[in-house]
């Protein structure tokens, strides 16, 4: 993610195919990736995913209690050596997606829908099944390229020029999203078998599976608009419940007998549980706002901040939907209150220090600066840089963000706006 250089060196990897063996099937297997490879690209794009699911959740204990769960899981499974690392992170649709290499996210929609430790444990070693029967490396292989150039370019977000005043319209806000792997039917069951393996051995109940995949059926009567991204990834049927149900009938009574965490796990996830109705407008707001209705989703954010006025990232949301209403002000301090809430998320820092930048450049700059440390080489944020400089009148400060955002976005928009800005100055 830091330079366009990784990508090339990623990308003559690749040219070379490598012939792997794999772990579960001990089948060899032509793919594009070693697990060196594999391991490095995971590791490369695992903070890039994270922001663009709005950042890890704040809240130790659920972090603690997500990484444990997966790493019990993990070690029993084929490939117990790989560096996994697991994220709770703040997106409000329903979703968990693996990395190459073991970089797995879950978000706050699902874990403050399911009921017990044992569930988690099923979705996590259903992560871990796509990971260790290689399916996303595979999947990767094809897309590297696809996402290799997202990361590199104005992809990720958007940068646009609004009435001679630079907007940044987040497509991270909007919904074009990073690109994820698309399993296969034969996959999902794959992954479903290895994951309920992977979570008997470590001790868990074997229902852990079937609640989860009650919950996600559920889930799809009664609000479909949270899982599309889901099942865009993961195809979905009563019939996975139906061989869940079958798994767990199938084992030792000592096994199916194992008492569900429920107890336990709800007391971590209250405090998810209690602003999920706030998050799941927030949802229905940032999706509107995708669509174009920019009134409607601006008004369920609003409502969404009046729930739980304490959530900073929901803040964010609502100020981009406020500047996109031409409402500045408001807009500007709903920023502000956004990055204090949640310093942690590369978004919040990256609002505001958009909306700041005529206004107060300093302030801009402080949040610029946070930005690049929570996610590193993204081109707008050297713009945005440039722009700040600008205006404070330093000018070789100004010049160097200009030439960097261009660096890192050679081909895309804001490497464009960098270097209309560069011959403004006189010095392109
Ligand atoms: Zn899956």
């Amino acid at each position: 993610m830091r330079a366009t250089a990784t990508f090339l060196a990623i990308v003559a990897v690749l040219a070379t195919v490598a012939c792997s063996t794999n772990p579960v099937t001990g089948k060899s297997q032509l793919d594009l990736l070693g697990e060196f490879q594999e391991m490095a690209l995971g590791a490369q794009l695992y903070p890039a995913y994270i922001q663009d699911s709005l950042g890890a959740i704040a809240d130790e204990a659920l972090q603690g209690l997500v990484a444990r769960t997966g790493e019990a899981v993990a070690r029993v499974g084929h490939r117990p050596t790989l560096p996994y690392a697991f994220a709770a992170v703040n997106e409000p649709a329903v979703n968990a997606f693996a990395l190459p290499g073991g970089k797995i996210c879950i978000t706050r929609g699902l874990l403050a829908r399911l009921e017990s430790e044992d569930g988690l444990a099923a979705v996590l070693g259903h992560e871990v099944g796509h990971v260790t029967a290689r399916h996303a490396v595979a999947a990767y292989s094809r897309r590297v390229l696809a996402t290799a150039l997202l990361l590199g370019g104005a992809a990720v977000m958007e940068a646009k020029d609004v009435q001679g005043r630079e907007l940044i319209t987040l497509g991270a806000v909007v919904g074009a999203q990073l690109g994820l792997a698309h399993y296969s039917r034969e996959q999902e069951r794959q992954s479903d078998r290895l994951g309920l393996e992977y979570s008997v051995a470590a001790g868990y109940s074997p229902l852990g599976l079937v609640e989860t995949h009650r919950v996600l059926l559920e889930l799809q009567k009664s609000q479909p608009g949270l899982l599309a991204r889901l099942f865009a990834s993961h195809p979905m049927s009563s019939e996975r419940l139906a061989a869940a149900e079958a798994a767990a009938e199938a084992l030792p009574a000592d096994v199916r007998g194992r008492e569900k965490r429920v107890e336990s796990y709800i007391r971590v996830v209250q405090p998810l549980r209690a602003v999920r109705p706030a998050w799941d407008l927030a949802h229905e707001g940032r999706v509107l706002l995708a669509q174009g209705k920019k009134r409607e989703g601006a008004e369920l954010l609003g409502r969404a901040v009046q729930q739980a006025p304490e959530e900073g990232v929901i803040r964010t949301l609502h100020a981009v939907a406020l500047q996109q209403l031409q409402r500045p002000q408001t807009a500007r301090s709903e920023a502000m209150e956004g990055a204090r809430r949640a310093p942690g998320v590369f978004l919040s820092r990256l609002v505001a220090g958009s909306l700041w930048v005529s206004e107060d450049a300093r302030a801009s700059l402080e949040q610029l600066e946070a930005a690049e440390q929570i996610l590193p080489g993204v081109a707008q944020v050297s713009y945005l840089r440039g722009r700040a400089n600008e205006t404070l009148g330093r000018r070789d400060a100004a010049v160097a963000a200009y030439r960097e955002a261009l660096a890192r976005d050679p081909q895309g928009e804001v490497g464009q706006a960098a270097v209309a800005r560069l011959k403004a100055m006189g010095e392109a």
